[in-house]
């Protein structure tokens, strides 16, 4: 399925519309840096169609949400990080401010846990 959003920040992220340092892509994923870094490795890992949040994505195109996981995972070993932290905010409440999921890859410092 292909949907486009027009206001859409991330697709138009993954259109080419909006600039961003890209850092890996495959068939169906962008990874890109985030522009407010919270760890020395802060990449965000988008599906090239449309939706919400991850599990919309789970539910629409379970390859592609796989294909998520493993991307961040290249992501991380190609930056040189073994150890990693992969998370996906789903709803304003939990912190989601772009409604276009994305799987952010975090590493280079230590988290905390249980997270604040
Ligand atoms: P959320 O809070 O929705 O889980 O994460 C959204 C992320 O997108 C935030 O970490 C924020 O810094 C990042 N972000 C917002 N606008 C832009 C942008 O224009 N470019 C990039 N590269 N990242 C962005
Ligand atoms: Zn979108």
């Amino acid at each position: 399925m292909s949907t486009s959003v027009d206001d859409c920040l991330f697709c138009k992220i993954v259109a080419g519309d909006v600039p961003a340092e890209i850092v890996h892509s495959t068939e169906h994923t962008v990874a890109f840096r985030d522009i407010n870094a919270q760890a020395p490795l802060h990449v965000l890992v988008v599906p090239k169609d449309h939706y919400a949040n991850a599990a919309a994505l789970a539910a629409g195109d379970p390859a592609t949400s796989a294909e998520l996981v493993t991307t961040a995972a290249a992501v991380a070993t190609a930056e040189g990080y073994d150890d990693y932290r992969l998370l996906f905010n789903t709803g304003e409440g939990a912190g989601q401010v772009v409604f276009h999921v994305h799987l952010h890859v975090l590493a280079g410092r230590s988290f905390g846990w249980p997270p604040g």
